[in-house]
């Protein structure tokens, strides 16, 4: 199913699972039920109006336990309005909320086994790191060595042993937002729902904390719902993704199989660069990195060749993005690795005419229809 290495752009995953392994064959399905147990999320047709705004439209997923399940899609697609229907926070107009098998469609938050870490934080300003986490803990009367103990563990799981005694405020935003990681998983719920939890860091944090997530994820074996509108970000720690637009999923796979093989036009520029061409009638799309300048070299075996000239040239360090305008129509985005190339040198490419190359087993026809839902 997969037909690349996803390694390319998978920073972090669990180890062990089929889907992270780069040997072992991905499943031949990727719905939560073929993964073989009951669902933990079920979500059946949820649909949440405001006024005239349908913010979620017929939403139907199924996610299987321990999942890392990624909501993702652009500002206002109905990512957030999701998470707050599966919290409780909000009450749909129509469908139904699963978890474990079990309706709680029209239970009130504290009646749902479920956590929630927004971007925000949300920690108590006047209490210590240490009374910050073990706050769900008190109201629901856990003793205080017990409290105690769980707290020092949820710490340490975060990597914030010894900062019990500080006040959010002296703690930097990557802490902080460790803390309300903490004070989520030290509940134990079964599911976490986390809203943009790194959208606040800056790109660095933000890269060592998705990885840091990821480890903490295994550890605990949650099931995590993540949201994000960044798609490096879904596709490097998701095991499976939900596109959304405009209220509705219109795609959800692996990361691997949803960035090489977009169902639509939205979902091929979405997640990645989109790079449409149409040739005899047939509209596909490939991906910036599939695509090769022929220098000097010829084409392999069975490649696709086209002549062009490269009309824009970006040095981005690790590799340069070159847009092609094809003598036969269309522009292409293709990317390569700058193994001897200079940033002097990829600008003087600018107005040349090249050859690109590409496999056609590499393109991926899009017949832009009606948004499909899960195929569940
Ligand atoms: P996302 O999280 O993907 O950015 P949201 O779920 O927050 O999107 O919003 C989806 C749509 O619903 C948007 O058009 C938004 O303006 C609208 N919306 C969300 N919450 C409310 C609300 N409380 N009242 C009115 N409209 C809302
Ligand atoms: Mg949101």
């Amino acid at each position: 199913m997969h037909s690349g290495a996803p390694g390319a752009y998978r920073l972090a995953g669990r180890g062990g699972g089929p889907l992270h392994s780069g040997v072992t064959p991905a499943p031949e399905t990727d719905t939560a039920a073929s993964l073989g147990a009951e669902p933990d999320v079920r979500l059946v047709q949820l649909t949440k109006r405001y006024g005239d705004v349908v913010a979620v439209d017929g939403v139907s997923i199924d996610i299987a336990k321990g999942e890392f399940f990624t909501l993702l899609g652009p500002s206002g697609s109905g990512k957030t309005t999701t998470l707050r229907l599966i919290a409780g926070f909000e009450l749909p107009d129509d469908g139904r909320i699963e978890l474990g098998g079990i309706d709680v469609t029209k239970r009130p938050p504290y009646a749902r086994d479920v956590n929630t870490v927004f971007q925000d934080y949300a920690l108590f300003p006047h209490m210590s790191v240490q009374d910050n986490v073990e706050y769900g803990l008190k109201i629901k009367k856990v003793d205080r060595a017990e409290r105690r103990r769980r707290a020092e563990d949820a710490l340490d799981m975060v990597s914030l042993a010894g900062y019990g005694a500080r006040k959010p405020a002296q703690l930097s935003g990557g802490q902080r937002q460790r803390v309300a990681l903490a004070r989520a998983i030290i509940n134990r719920p079964r599911i976490l729902l986390l809203d943009e939890p790194l959208g606040a860091l800056d790109l660095k944090l933000r890269q060592g904390m998705q990885v840091e997530l990821k480890r903490i994820q295994g550890e605990v074996g949650i099931t995590f719902i993540y949201v994000t509108h960044d798609q490096e970000e879904a596709l490097t720690m998701s095991d499976r993704l939900a596109v959304f637009d405009q209220g509705r999923i219109v795609q959800v796979g692996q990361p691997a199989e949803v960035y090489e093989r977009p169902s639509t036009e939205f979902v091929a520029g979405f997640v990645g660069v989109s790079n449409m061409l149409e040739r005899d009638g047939r509209r596909f799309t490939v991906r910036p990195e599939k695509i090769r300048i022929l220098d000097d070299g010829r084409p392999s075996d069975g490649e696709h060749v086209e002549s062009g000239t490269v009309v824009d040239v970006a040095y981005a360090g690790m590799v340069t993005r070159y847009v092609v305008a094809l003598d036969a129509g269309g522009e292409l985005q293709v990317v390569r690795q700058n193994l001897e190339t200079t940033s002097a040198d990829a600008l003087e490419d600018r107005g040349r005419k090249v050859h690109v190359a590409w496999r056609p087993q590499q393109t991926y026809a899009i017949e832009d229809g009606p948004p499909d839902q899960e195929e569940a």
